[in-house]
């Protein structure tokens, strides 16, 4: 692939030349940003920069394993074996174990996932006797995870007087102490969790000059893909290390900015011109990926957004198809849509599942859809979600094997300790747990040196965790000689937990076993796979491996084609053929968390571009009209999204179900086997301006029943009153959707003015002003 230059742009082009000096490419989705990246790459390899010298941090690591293999292709498969790429948790862990030491860790400390966090926070708010209704570990934990990545250790928490005002206010007083004890806990445990990869490293570079300076020597190219959503963490580690040689290369687009919620600063990107000197800055503005009519409605959409930097994005793809709109009863009949469609569109275009994406704002939007697929024998991954590798089983195999690893890792010794049971209780652990803290040890330290504290325990338990101790010793001995998946077998076995897990009997108890099984056989690929590559196979390095997988690397292990289904905030940077957006409802899409400021606002629209955007070929859109939300079917509306993409972009398509009477639940929930046909119809526009639905039936033979009237907007004409109008209680309105109604009530102001309607057909229902674009009769 030597004409590698020959399939860029001119602009694309002019980026993968420039050579040195810090740069940025700016850019909306789709314009070829990761492979401008990528060529890049390659192109300065071709041009003598040595692998070693290049370092790439990227979205999920499984974004940097196809880069290095397109790299491979230009520059060959050994010279890319070098470079540096990679996640930043993995690139910087990966850096973290060499320099342990420097930081009083031990070079083999464990990676701490959420759910170890999650459960040494509880472990803590117990053990400081706290209400754990007002502290929720998980809340807990994020707040920890905010200080974290914004550089606040403890000290500088009780240095921070708003921080602990703040805290207050939450109810939440005791924030400091927990934090404190936490990040104490790790430390003792050698243990580092996710945001602790980031700041651990910027104690790092800021304590060590020597070490600072070794690494920049080192990275003296720099390339970030999706820069928008790096936090302030990330930002110090990329400006520290590029400080040096300057050669460092961003590439974002602040309209796909989506990780505010998580400590992701937007100004990073908007601020990179102010941050290095001689800034040569690109913009790319060609789309490569999808039919102008998705192009051009993502543009409408973003448009929206005031906090944006000026930038279009125009494509030479053809038209395609209208994008398309469903409005289904329930969320199970969204499922069934979206499994019939892309059954349909499988067999019309002779695609495969893995054509199709089906995206969400929220994971547990996923059950609905995985049952129609599943109804409809459609192969489908789920990315996120509980991971294979978070189930019981697994957590447990894991522990065993990270404590013969790291025997002060606190976690996995709590999990195992009297896990298959061995007569090892609570009060015994909770003794333990007194000692460890009294000594300053850790919980393995104490039961290796039994007969030195007085634990108040009897002699049989005692010889218990004796034997325990002895055991994971002998592990660690074998581990010294045998390979990860010979240690791995040993331990199952020795342990019983396998037989335990036989033992059960039932049916969840075989799966449990086949995935210990899976695991063994992950172990062996793992094994192979890196020895075929001249890697580390040990099992140290497989355990890190599976810590620091993003929900996105953790994949089905088999080739079938799949579709694929995952919230919109992982489907960044990917691309399909056909995309399924679902769930396009108020307080769902917008989340009702968001509705409240402008920014959180605009976050939400950003992640619809994001969503948008994925797709090559045809997107469809979907709402239901009622849906199971915490336990309770609530009525939904339209999200309002779908009234800011310009009308002349959309076609709604209507489900064609047997008439069975007029109560929607009962048509599409209970009766189950509908026919499931679609008839399509593009939105008519009169040029009053009024939409009349004119369904146009390509296939007669199901007309659409009468109660299912077409969503249309309404173009506000002299005859429209809009949400600032002079709507009063008493007025007979009409809504396009709900017919002819009076108004109730009305409340909240501007935007927010909200009108209570008894609509005639469809009872009383509260709505947006904004949206609801009422008639007065
Ligand atoms: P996102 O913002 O979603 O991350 P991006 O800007 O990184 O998108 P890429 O993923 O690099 O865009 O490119 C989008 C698609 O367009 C890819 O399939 C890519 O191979 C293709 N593409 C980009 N540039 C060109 C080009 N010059 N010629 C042909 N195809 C291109
Ligand atoms: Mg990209």
């Amino acid at each position: 692939m030597s004409n590698y230059l020959d399939s860029l742009n001119e602009a694309q082009k002019e980026a993968v030349l420039h050579k040195n000096g810090p740069m940025i490419i700016i850019a909306g989705a789709g314009s070829g940003k990761t492979r401008v990246l990528t060529f890049r790459i390659a192109h300065l390899m071709s041009q003598g920069v040595d692998a070693f010298n290049i370092l790439s941090l990227t979205f999920t690591n499984k974004a940097a394993r196809e880069m290095k293999e397109r790299i491979a292709k230009v520059v060959g498969t050994t010279e890319a074996k070098n470079l540096w790429m990679g996640t930043f948790h993995s690139v910087f862990a990966r850096i973290l174990r060499s320099e342990a030491d420097k930081l009083g860790y031990p070079s083999n400390f464990t990676i701490y996932d959420s759910q170890d966090s999650v459960r040494l926070i509880g472990t803590i708010i117990k053990e400081l006797q706290l209400d754990k209704e007002k502290y929720k570990a998980k809340q807990v934990l994020s707040r920890i995870s905010q200080f974290k990545n914004s550089l606040i250790t403890v000290k500088a928490y009780y240095n921070n007087s708003d921080l602990i005002e703040a805290d207050k206010m939450a109810s939440r007083p005791k924030m400091g102490e927990i934090y404190h004890h936490y990040v104490e806990r790790c430390f003792k445990s050698g243990a580092m969790d996710f945001d602790d990869l980031l700041l651990r490293t910027n104690e790092l570079l800021t304590r060590f000059p020597e070490v600072l300076a070794k690494y920049q020597d080192r990275f003296r190219y720099i390339l970030v893909d999706e820069y928008q959503d790096t936090n302030h963490s990330q930002y110090l580690i990329v400006k520290a290390l590029a400080d040096r040689f300057q050669n460092i290369c961003v590439v974002g687009d602040d309209s796909q900015s989506i990780y505010g919620f998580r400590g992701a600063n937007i100004q990073n990107i908007l601020n990179f011109q102010r941050d290095y000197e001689d800034v040569k800055t690109f913009k790319l503005e060609q789309n490569y990926r999808s039919s102008s009519n998705i192009v051009e409605a993502a543009n409408s959409i973003i448009d929206k957004n005031k906090t944006k930097l000026d930038k279009e994005i125009w494509t030479e793809n053809e038209a395609g198809s209208m994008i398309k709109v469903m409005r289904t009863f329930s969320e199970a009949e969204e499922g069934r849509f979206v499994a019939d469609s892309i059954f349909e569109n499988k067999m019309n275009k002779q695609l495969t599942n893995d054509n199709f994406a089906i995206l969400y704002r929220t994971n547990a939007q996923s059950r609905a859809l995985e049952d129609a697929l599943r109804k409809k024998g459609i192969d489908y991954k789920m990315y996120g979600g509980l991971s294979f590798y978070q189930r019981k089983e697994i957590k447990d195999t894991l522990s065993y094997l990270r404590l013969l690893i790291n025997p002060n890792d606190e976690e996995a010794f709590k999990r195992v300790i009297n896990y298959p049971a061995r007569g090892i209780g609570t009060t015994t652990l909770d003794k333990l747990n007194v000692a460890a803290n009294h000594y300053g040890k850790s919980l393995f330290e104490i039961i290796q040196n039994l007969d030195k504290v007085d634990l108040k325990i009897n002699s049989g338990t005692k010889i218990k965790l004796q034997n325990f101790a002895t055991m994971i010793q002998s592990f660690q001995i074998s581990a010294k000689v045998k390979d990860a998946f010979e240690v791995a077998e040993l331990v199952v076995k020795q342990t019983k937990l396998i037989k335990d897990l036989e033992a059960d009997g039932t049916p969840e108890g075989i799966s449990r076993v086949e995935n210990v099984q899976e695991l063994m056989n992950g172990i062996k690929d793992f094994i192979t796979e890196q020895k075929e590559k001249g890697e580390d196979a040990s099992l140290a390095f497989f355990l890190e491996d599976v810590a620091l997988a993003t929900s996105l690397d953790k994949e089905q292990n088999d080739d079938k084609p799949r579709v694929s289904l995952m919230t919109i905030h992982l489907s960044k940077g990917l691309e399909y053929q056909y995309v399924y957006i679902v769930g396009l409802e108020e307080t769902l899409f917008p989340s009702a968390m968001s509705i409240n400021t402008r920014s959180e606002l605009e976050e939400e629209r950003r992640l619809f571009y994001v969503a948008l955007t994925r797709a090559e070929k045809e997107a469809y859109l979907s709402y239901a009209e009622s849906r199971y939300r915490w336990g309770k079917l609530i009525d939904c509306e339209p999200s309002r999204f779908l009234e800011e993409i310009d009308d002349k972009y959309l076609e709604h398509l209507t489900p064609v179900r047997k008439q069975r009477g007029e109560n929607k639940f009962l048509s599409s929930d209970i009766f189950g086997e509908i026919p499931q046909n679609t008839i399509r119809f593009k939105k008519p526009i009169s040029k009053s301006g009024f939409s009349k639905p004119k369904p146009k039936p390509t296939q007669p033979k199901f007309a659409p029943p009468k109660n299912l009237k077409k969503v249309s907007k309404t173009i506000p004409n002299q005859n429209t009153n809009l949400f600032d109008s002079n709507i009063t209680i008493g007025n007979i309105v009409e809504h396009q959707r709900f017919g002819k109604g009076e108004v109730l009530n009305l409340e909240g102001a501007g935007a927010n003015k909200k009108a209570e309607i008894k609509f005639a057909e469809h009872g009383v229902k509260k709505l947006l002003l904004q949206f609801a674009k009422l008639k007065i009769l």
